[in-house]
């Protein structure tokens, strides 16, 4: 198993508020961080070389994908 890391684009002290990292499941209201601190359960893979994260909600099962990759 690959130890890869999960690599995020950080909003950076101007967009604090944003709170970027933390994903809201649209069907439970679940809400966690996205980053290794959350409960979600993460899934990574390639799909047509792009980095795709999964993540299954620990409460409803929902998956969320995201694309964390978003550079400007
Ligand atoms: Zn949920």
């Amino acid at each position: 198993m690959l130890m890869s890391s999960v690599e995020f684009t950080r909003p950076g002290r101007r967009d604090e508020r944003r709170e970027k990292t933390t994903l809201f499941c649209p069907t439970c209201g679940h809400e966690s961080s996205a980053t290794d601190e959350g409960d979600w359960l993460v899934t990574e893979h390639d799909r047509d070389g792009e980095h795709e994260v999964a993540y299954v909600c620990p409460d409803c099962g929902e998956t969320l994908t995201v694309q964390p990759l978003l550079s400007q």
